[in-house]
């Protein structure tokens, strides 16, 4: 197998065995990226020289014979919402054009602690709003298995990045499913950890109750090591959870004997959905049936209401978070202003895009004196019966299976006129943000069109472990994660 097709683990294995260097990879990755991200746009911004000069340090303490982290010289790529100390950090927005952090995120510090090469930022959704990186500032990115659809999104970058073998690993962030779904539309895998298991310090807000940081790779060994490098406590965050990492990766490859798999009785009749894929994941679950899982119905009977609380609690939190970019504190600052008044709706007004600003409207809306108490507070108390549901159905089963997206990759612009259409399509992943939960989303099928269909996986919170070998199980019995987007292999050569 060619470089560039090797996996996180392959790569690693490599590099241990002195076949390959950090220095090569990371040229590897500059010129697969020169090749085709041109016309894919994943990235936003790359810092060559930084890249090359963390993997020459990575390369000599290697030949020094120190001991190295778990990324050990593997390339990541950041998405643009993590505060990286010298590099920019735009969100996707026009906003933060110009925004160059003064200070490292504790991922930022962890993945450097891990050896990793810090290899570029990925294009997003401005502030991580969107389900299809069409939201962005600066670029569309484009689905490495066919550019005229979408990579999904918010984390659309990172995901086409690992999809077209730019990079091996990517950080993603995940609120809504943005990890999960634009890794399902693209054919990777993407984790979306426990609420809390990974520091949030550093992360650009969105809706800080829902907002978590997670992996994407090719398969579930990558994204497993990356979580290993990135989780942990850590006093910056005061929602950050304080207890041990387990050792993810020890155990990844031990089958769970008699693996007791839930099948949410109210998604059967869920709208929308695309028969190609119902029908992945009925064979899926075949599939778990043959390595001897237990298939039950469990049932969500609140995760109906899961669009519509979300839909009010995150552009709540959002028109909060983002009031901080006033001309005055971040960010831009409108030239044309005459009072202070006049400067700060100037600058909002240039500084944001359409779907910000609509967030920013709901979110006031249902916050503002006599509403409050009829959206925010009742979409609250929904979000509480949506986590009991789930509490409920894991004394019955240790991971829920269903579709990440009701249908495979949309085409770009499909629903760029139509919000509450691109909303809808989240309904699969957001109730594990309103509980909190961890879930992931390995490749599962292709439709007949030849686009990846993922399957997503919930667990109990902090329940990583099980969930990652349940995953595991599922692509050790399955090729769909070794497929390739026509792009990669077919115009690339390697000696
Ligand atoms: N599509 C959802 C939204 O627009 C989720 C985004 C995310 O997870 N960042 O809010």
């Amino acid at each position: 197998m060619s470089t560039i097709e090797a996996t996180a683990g392959e790569l690693l294995a490599r590099l241990k065995s002195r076949e390959t260097t950090s220095a090569e990879l990371v040229r590897l990755c500059l010129s697969q990226i020169d090749a085709h991200d041109g016309e894919i746009g994943a990235f936003l911004h790359l810092d060559r020289d930084d890249a090359l000069r963390q993997a020459e340090a990575i390369d000599a303490k290697r030949a020094r014979g120190e001991s190295l982290g778990v990324l050990g010289g593997l390339p990541v790529a950041v998405k643009d919402v993590v505060s990286q100390r010298g590099q920019p950090c735009t969100c996707g927005s026009r906003m933060l054009q110009r925004y160059i952090p003064p200070y490292d995120a504790t991922i930022i510090e962890k993945l450097r602690a891990a050896d990793a090469v810090l290899l570029g930022r990925t294009n997003m959704d401005e502030f991580a709003m969107g389900s299809s990186t069409e939201n962005s500032a600066y670029r569309v990115t484009r689905n490495p298995w066919n550019r005229e659809h979408s990579p999904g999104g918010s984390s659309g970058g990172s995901a086409a990045a690992v999809a077209a073998r730019m990079v091996p690993l990517s950080i993603g962030s995940d609120t809504g499913g943005s990890i999960r779904q634009p890794a399902s539309f693209c054919g990777v895998t993407g984790l979306k950890p426990t609420y809390g298991r990974v520091s949030r310090y550093g992360l650009v807000a969105y809706a800080s109750s829902l907002d978590q940081l997670g992996p994407l790779a090719q398969d579930v060994s990558g994204a497993t090591r990356l979580l290993q490098a990135i989780a942990g406590h850590d006093p910056l965050d005061s929602t950050s959870i304080a207890r041990p990492v387990p050792d993810y990766l020890s155990r990844l490859e031990q089958p769970l004997e008699g693996v007791r798999i839930g099948v949410v009785e109210e998604y059967q009749s869920a709208a929308g959905m695309d028969p190609e894929v119902s029908a992945s994941l009925v064979e899926a679950l075949d599939v778990y049936r043959a390595l001897g899982a237990d298939v039950r119905t469990v049932s969500l009977p609140h995760a109906k209401y899961a669009v519509a609380t979300y839909y009010i609690i995150a552009p709540c939190e959002a028109s909060s978070n983002l009031a901080r970019y006033d001309g005055v504190h971040f960010g831009h600052r409108t030239e044309q202003a005459g009072n202070l008044l006049d400067m700060y709706c100037k600058t909002r007004a240039e500084g944001f895009g359409p779907e910000v600003k609509r967030r920013i409207m709901i979110g006031t809306y249902a916050l503002s004196a006599g509403y409050y108490d009829a959206y925010y507070l009742q979409a609250l108390k929904v979000r509480r019966l949506i986590r009991q549901d789930f509490d409920r159905a894991f004394e019955q089963v240790d991971v829920i299976a269903s579709p990440v997206s009701p249908t495979p990759a949309f085409r770009l612009g499909a629903m760029a006129d139509d919000p509450l259409a691109m909303y809808l399509s989240d309904l699969f992943t957001l109730t594990a943000n309103l509980a909190g939960l961890p879930g992931i989303s390995v490749p599962a099928g292709i439709s007949r069109t030849g686009l990846p269909i993922g399957l997503q996986l919930l667990a109990a919170p902090l329940q990583e472990e099980p969930l990652l070998r349940a995953a595991r199980m599922f692509e050790k019995a399955t090729e769909w994660h070794t497929k390739r987007p026509p792009l990669v292999g077919s115009s690339f050569h390697f000696p």
